[in-house]
Parts: C-alpha cells; structure tokens; sequence
C-alpha cells in the first residue's frame, strides 16, 4: 500500500499508536501503566527473604482469636545470608588477569589465590562462556566459584590469609524419558528432525544399529524407527538428551531392535532384546554415513565407466578427506599403490575375512600394523582408475566378494549375555521395550482418533 504523499512523517510510536482501534487503545494504555508500576515495585526476589523471616503479629483480640483458625508460622526454607556474588563470564581470547582485574581484583590477588589451594589449577582451563564468581569485601577476595558449566561448580572459601578450602558443587538433573517415532521420506537427518531429534541423537540412533544397516547406502523412503531415550532437566528447562534406552529400525522391511544394559560388571552396552550384543565383528560402513552423498541410489554409475555395471565391491561416494575406518579388527595385510588401485588399503580379519578398500587420498597405516574396529587407515580421495572422491569398499569371504548384508549369519556370531546373568537382564529391559511399545501405541490410537 502506499503512503499518500501529504501525510508527514510519524515517529514510529505514534504511527503504531493511531492504527490501533481507540478500544486497543486504552486497554494498551492500562497494561503499560500496570507493566510501569510493577517494574517500579521491588521484584519478588527482593521481598522474599523479609517476608519469611518477619515473625507473623496479629493484633487481635482474644475472643475473636478463639473464633479464628489458628495460625502457624508457614515452613519456610532455611535463609542462607546473602552473599554479594560478582560475576564475570570468560570471553575469547581472556585469561585469568584480566578476568581479575574486571572484577576489581589484582594480579597480586590472582598469585595468592593461585597458591592457596592445588585446586586452584583447575581455572586453568577456563572457556569461553564459562563464568566465575567472586565474593570480594574490602577488596579482599572471600570466595571464588568456577561455573565450569550449570551442573558443576568448584567453589574455593578463604579459610586463612593465604588459604582456602575446595569443594566441588555438582547438581543432578531431572531424567525424564521421551519417545520419538518417525518414517524415512528423504533422509534419516530430516525425519529425525521433523520429530524434533537434534544431530547428536540421531547420530546416536545410527550408531546403535551402524552394524546391522549401512545407513549411507541401504536406507530406502518407508523405513521407520522408534525411539526412547531420557531427557535431561535441570530447574524445569531442559539441558539436554541422556542416553537411548530403546530402539528400534525397520530397514528394507527388516526390523532390528535394541535396548540399553549395565550388565554386572558396569559395563553399558546395547542388545537385542534376546540378549546378543548389537556390536559386531564388522561395521556396515567403513565411513561417517553422514558424509556419504549416495542416499536413496541402488542403481549407482560406477565413476570410471559411466555404466550401470555389477562390479566387486561397494562405492561410497563422498569428499577428498572423509576419514575411512577399518571395518573391524584385523591386520594391514597391504598398504600400497597401484595404477588401478591408487592408494589402497587390505586388510585381513582372522583366517577367511579380508576388507579392501581403494583410490584413498593418504594412506594412515602401514603393512604389518594392527588396527582396531574404527581405527582410522586412510582418507577418501580419487587416485587409481577413479574419475571423483570415493570409496571403493570390498569384503571377501574365503577369497570371494560377498555382499556384507546377505552374509550376517556366516560372520562371526556377536556375544551374548552370560546365562547367570539372563535373569537380571530381562528385569531391567523388558520395562524400557515395553515402555517404548506402550509410547508406540498411543500414538497409534491418538492417531486413529484425529483420523
Ligand atoms: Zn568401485
């Protein structure tokens, strides 16, 4: 719309002011002199600490006090004497001086505290964003907390001239667990993220089943997953995921599953719920899936030829650098180049498994050496017979290329929690699947209802 031309220009205020209706107006009126006198009164926090310590005086007489109920002094929480806490938050490029001298204190200050407790070298490694606090009388320092962040604290209390005490302030939070569920259209990323995932947890989701599905190459549109894991609050607001308790990844029709358990020694790790470990011999995927640039493409060119060609092995295109893992532990039975090959990699995985992998940018083992699962050995690159960065993945089974998804059960067979243990196993997994199943059925029914 435009302005006519004779109308003078407003101050933006007025302007806002005249285009509300003259009902809005006044109702406008009335909150902001409400909002004024409220910012002019003494915040809830001020009056607080008074109001619970004033002993409650009712001047009234006997007889009506006996027609009243009687009044008890309401529990209050003990009242810790208010210390004046000077805060200063750790900028970049900051060090322990200058966050001195901003809080009015001196390097001399700085040495003593330094020196008066062995603790003290945990300032050391401050960060920005971490914050400090300082309780400073008569330019004296009384007391310093490090807020390393909002669940730990180190607080440090003069205690003598040159002295202080020590004691680490830790919070728990509050776990709560959530539920997500979501089916793939495009990409494992946007579904998790349609279902308000952040990367970390879906990262972590992958992670669990990253060796049963090879999540840069095998994910199709219509696989689907559940997914239930803790989230963690600190006063009421959340600061964060915890871990997975349960999940579950339907790919290609296939269902796999998987729960989280601290077997009696204290170890954590994730299981079917039969009680096989998800982890196995060999990853799906030699390499960050999240760096693979072939999703949703059965039908891939092979780089050299430009044909849809069956050819040995598996092709994972993705950028010059991407670090390339051995799939599982083994020794480097070949670090070379060849003209074809360029840099690659071989290595053999007890007596009938070997992994190759092909045209790397830099090789980061040498023959001879052993490696671990996810070590990493080389880079992706585009050297040998290869027209683009990308990694050419081979796994043989006693000398034969095999395709690792239709072989699972000829792999060596993933650990299994030890009969005595069986029992406390399934008292403390059965709960969280069912619970992820109960969360998956009301969805079902909520639903059902809106449809
Ligand atoms: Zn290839």
């Amino acid at each position: 719309m435009m302005e006519p031309p004779e109308k003078q220009k407003k101050s933006p205020i007025m302007e806002l002011l005249q285009r509300f209706p003259k009902r809005h107006l006044v109702t406008t009126a009335v909150l902001v002199i409400a909002l004024v006198g409220m910012l002019l009164l003494p915040g809830k926090d001020d009056i607080e600490p008074q109001r619970q310590s004033r002993p409650i005086s009712i001047d009234i007489q006997e007889d009506v006090k006996a027609l009243m109920p009687e009044v008890t002094e309401p529990v209050t929480a003990e009242i810790v004497p208010q210390v004046e806490w000077h805060r200063e938050t750790v900028r970049s490029g900051d060090n322990l001086s200058l966050i001195f001298q901003r809080a009015g204190l001196t390097d001399r200050d700085l040495l003593e505290f330094m020196k008066g407790h062995n603790e003290s070298k945990k300032l050391k490694r401050i960060h920005p964003g971490h914050e400090l606090e300082f309780h400073i009388e008569d330019k004296q320092l009384l007391a310093l907390r490090y807020r390393e962040n909002r669940l730990n604290s180190h607080l440090f209390n003069r205690t003598a001239k040159r002295t202080f005490e020590y004691e680490k302030e830790t919070r728990q939070p509050d776990v709560q667990s959530a539920y997500r569920e979501a089916v793939i259209h495009d990409s494992l990323f946007l579904a998790g993220q349609k279902v308000q995932m952040d990367a970390d947890l879906i990262m972590e989701l992958a992670n669990i089943f990253g060796w049963d599905i090879d999540f840069g190459l095998d994910i199709r549109k219509g696989d689907h997953f559940k997914v239930l894991f803790e989230e963690r609050f600190l006063d009421g607001e959340k600061i964060g995921n915890g871990n997975i308790l349960a999940a579950e990844f339907t790919n290609q029709k296939t269902t796999f599953r998987a729960v989280r358990y601290e077997d009696n020694k204290g170890n954590t790790h994730y299981y079917t719920p039969e009680g096989k470990s998800m982890r196995k011999a060999f990853l799906r995927a030699p390499l960050d899936f999240r760096r693979i640039s072939s999703n949703f493409n059965p039908r891939r060119i092979h780089p050299k030829f430009k044909t849809v060609r069956p050819h040995r092995g598996t092709d994972y295109a993705a950028s010059r650098g991407t670090p390339v893992w051995a799939s599982g532990d083994g020794k480097v039975i070949t670090s070379s180049y060849t003209k074809a090959n360029g840099n690659y990699v071989v290595i053999q995985h007890g007596n009938n498994v070997q992994t190759k992998y092909l045209h790397l940018h830099k090789r980061k083992v040498k023959t001879g050496q052993r490696v671990r699962q996810k070590q990493l050995i080389g880079t992706v690159g585009s050297t040998g017979y290869s027209t683009g960065p990308h990694l050419h993945y081979e796994f043989l089974l006693n000398g034969v290329h095999r395709n690792p998804r239709t072989i699972l059960q000829k792999l060596p067979k993933a650990k299994s929690i030890a009969k005595a243990e069986t029992e406390r196993f399934r008292a403390a997994t059965q709960p969280l699947l069912e619970a992820m199943e109960q969360q998956h059925q009301q969805r079902l029914l909520a639903r059902a209802g809106t449809e």
